[in-house]
């Protein structure tokens, strides 16, 4: 599970009109990760666009930052540009959207002030992550024998040239 962005970040609801209205966001949650695999040590940048339509509120959350991801192959940390962008709709209207089976609309009443953005950077920042890190693609992995960093190193090993990728066929037995 994501570790909770303390910092709280909100659209004043008393600022949102009809038509676009931008909010800029700046702030740092160095402890923030989404599993093991990455940190977000520097400044998470956010954009909203708000569009105000009559009863209905449209989100544009669009998050930037650098965030600090390990490799799969060689457990070693690179840099990952995080940029991305989730929408979400948000409406006073409950009986206009009745119907929808659509559950990511959401609620707004009368007597709310703001609205929290952090799930909506939540989701921006993680679905960003990729499913399969690699800090490049011909990342050469650690050695299987003495755990030695083969894109910084080469060791004495032996089977030292095998791709890490292909260590299941050393067990493959062939036969005549
Ligand atoms: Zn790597
Ligand atoms: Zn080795």
């Amino acid at each position: 599970m994501a570790s909770i962005i303390n910092t709280k970040i909100a659209v004043p609801l008393s600022s949102v009109k009809d038509g676009i209205t931008v909010f800029n966001y700046r702030f740092q949650e160095p402890d923030l990760h989404f599993g093991e695999g990455q940190r977000f040590p520097n400044e998470i940048v956010v954009n909203v666009t708000v569009t105000g339509m009559g009863s209905d509120i449209l989100l544009s959350t669009k998050v930037t930052s650098e965030a600090l991801i390990v490799c799969d192959r060689c457990c070693s940390d690179f840099k990952y540009l995080i940029n991305n962008e989730v929408k979400s709709l948000y409406t006073y209207d409950i009986e206009k959207y009745k119907e929808d089976t659509d559950d990511e609309i959401k609620y707004l009443h009368g007597s709310m002030q703001e609205i929290d953005i952090v799930p909506e950077i939540i989701d921006a920042l993680s679905l960003a992550i990729p499913t399969k890190c690699l800090c490049n693609e011909s990342c050469k992995g650690l050695c299987v024998i003495c755990g030695e960093n083969l894109n910084i190193k080469k060791c004495d090993c032996e089977n030292n040239e095998i791709d890490p990728r292909w260590n299941g066929l050393k067990n493959i037995k062939f036969e005549d």
